[in-house]
């Protein structure tokens, strides 16, 4: 394995985003098994203003990068 994470489409995480912000959870678009979710906190040497989620298929292993509003 060489190409490092493998990545969900760009349509697949818009899915996979809306379902997230509708139900605070998400499933696989491939394998309709419930995604991982591990929140990455912030380095405080980058100013980031939004919290992120590394949301991840322990199917297929396909991973997605969500970021959440602040305050949501
Ligand atoms: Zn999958």
């Amino acid at each position: 394995m060489t190409e490092g994470h493998r990545v969900f489409s760009r349509m697949e995480v818009v899915r996979i985003r809306e379902e997230w912000a509708r139900s605070g959870g998400a499933d696989c678009p491939r394998c309709e098994q419930a995604l991982l979710v591990e929140r990455i906190e912030p380095n405080p040497q980058v100013s980031y203003v939004r919290r992120r989620h590394w949301l991840l298929c322990p199917s297929c292993g396909k991973s997605a990068l969500l970021e959440t509003p602040r305050g949501s």
